[in-house]
């Protein structure tokens, strides 16, 4: 299966931030890493933003993205788009 058939099922409702290991709230946004597609929180997220590396990083994620979907990384329902935009587990 690719990547966006299986990105909301494994990622989309974890339970904890993967970089800080705080319990996300029932309700809480959470965001995608451009470093290792985990899921963390919004705090996180900024300061993963301060690293030098991250406008490279966030290069290589989307060409990576999509070639593994087939999808422009725009799409909403795609797992590539949730590496910029945070989401709510459904
Ligand atoms: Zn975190």
């Amino acid at each position: 299966m690719s990547a966006n058939d299986t990105w909301e099922k494994a990622l989309a409702c974890s339970t904890a931030c993967t970089r800080c290991g705080r319990d996300f709230g029932p309700k809480e946004e959470r965001i995608l890493s451009v470093f290792d597609d985990g899921v963390i929180c919004t705090a996180c997220k900024r300061q993963e933003e301060q690293r030098p590396d991250h406008a490279e990083a966030s290069r290589q994620m989307v060409a990576r993205c999509i070639g593994e979907t087939g999808r422009p990384w725009g799409d909403p329902a795609g797992f590539c788009f949730h590496h910029f935009v945070p989401f709510r587990c459904r």
